[in-house]
């Protein structure tokens, strides 16, 4: 379906990450017959991640795009069809719920909301001018281009050692920058990357700009704690700062929090009926595949508990 339909549909579900795709499988086991925008990347975040060591069931992890295949595979199965399209707009005003796509509009009676986050910029001079040149967000994607070369990456969460860890397969070396002295990962990652004789840390600093001529070569940093300034030269950087939720289009008629994430119940409601969310567009805390993919699936599940309601 990729045009206007007047067809109205019992559950459409925004986003395909494990939220979105776990909560396809459920309404489809419930013969919900839903429809999923995928958005810019089917599978979201984990698309985009190389091996997935933690999901259980996989006793020696799973790269991220398998998994997602997985995903897809299961909940078509059971009758989910998945639309290569996003959302640009959606009216919340009166139901069905209106959806419109880059190819069409949709009308659903209920909506899950599974639109993900997206990666967090620096915002430094350079940033935006050296994208896809030297600078990146992912690891899985460009890691390959730093054969033998020196990176910087960007952060000292689970994401940046993980990234950083992976990135050490392909480069010379590996410079982690934090702009603490202690690091936010958990101390499994962190021993790994400490270990490893690739990784360097430089910590308390912070990168103010990114420098170069037509491709990355160096980057300043300047010490929090000293003031001090230098010229670090790399090949390029990754940047693993964390992530916003994406929440714009439905800021007018959701409750969201002050860092722009879906405010839901322990059931999965927003506070609007019939509009249920699932994942990290309303998960700060947790942020892990099997977590979003237990809440898609919780919240198909209510999905079904609230059209049965009104039928009743
Ligand atoms: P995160 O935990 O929020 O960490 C973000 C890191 O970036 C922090 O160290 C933070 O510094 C730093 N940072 C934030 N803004 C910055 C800025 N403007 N400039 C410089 N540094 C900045 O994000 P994440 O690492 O993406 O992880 C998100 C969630 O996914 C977490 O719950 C994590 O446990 C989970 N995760 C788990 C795994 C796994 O394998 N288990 C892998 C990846 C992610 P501060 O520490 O000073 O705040």
């Amino acid at each position: 379906m990729t045009e206007t339909s007047e067809k109205v549909l019992q559950c459409l579900i925004i986003g395909s990450g494990p939220a979105g795709l776990s909560a396809a499988l459920y309404a489809a086991r419930a013969d919900l017959a839903p429809v999923v925008l995928s958005g810019m990347d089917l599978g979201g975040q984990v698309s985009k991640t190389d091996t997935i060591e933690n999901y259980p069931g996989f006793v020696d992890g799973i790269e991220g795009p398998d998994l997602v295949e997985i995903f897809q595979k299961q909940a078509e199965r059971f009758g989910a069809e998945i639309v290569f399209d996003s959302a640009t707009e959606v009216d919340l005003s009166q139901r069905p719920f209106k959806v419109t796509t880059y190819g069409g509009e949709y009308l659903a009676e209920t909506l899950i909301i599974s639109t993900g986050a997206l990666v967090r910029e620096l915002g430094v001079p350079g940033e935006t001018e050296f994208t896809g040149r030297g600078v990146s967000y992912c690891a899985t994607c460009d890691g390959h281009f730093f054969k033998e070369k020196d990176l910087i990456v960007v952060g000292g969460g689970d994401s940046a050692l993980k990234e950083g860890i992976f990135l050490t397969r392909f480069a010379k070396s590996v410079t982690i920058v934090h702009r603490r002295d202690e690091l936010r990962a958990g101390s499994y990652l962190a021993n790994k990357a400490k270990n490893n004789p690739k990784i360097d840390f430089i910590w308390d600093t912070n990168v103010t700009e990114i420098i170069g001529e037509g491709t990355v070569n160096a980057v300043r940093l300047k010490n929090k704690k000293t003031g001090e300034e230098v010229v670090h030269d790399t090949d390029g950087i990754f940047i693993f700062i964390g992530h916003d939720p994406n929440t714009e289009m439905f800021k007018d008629r959701l409750d969201i929090d002050e860092n722009g994430y879906l405010i839901m119940d322990k059931q999965m409601h927003t506070n609007l009926p019939g509009v249920f969310a699932a994942g990290e567009v309303g998960d700060p805390h947790f942020q892990q595949v099997i977590i979003s993919a237990g809440m898609g699936a919780a919240a198909a599940m209510e999905v079904v508990e609230f059209l049965e309601s009104e039928d009743a």
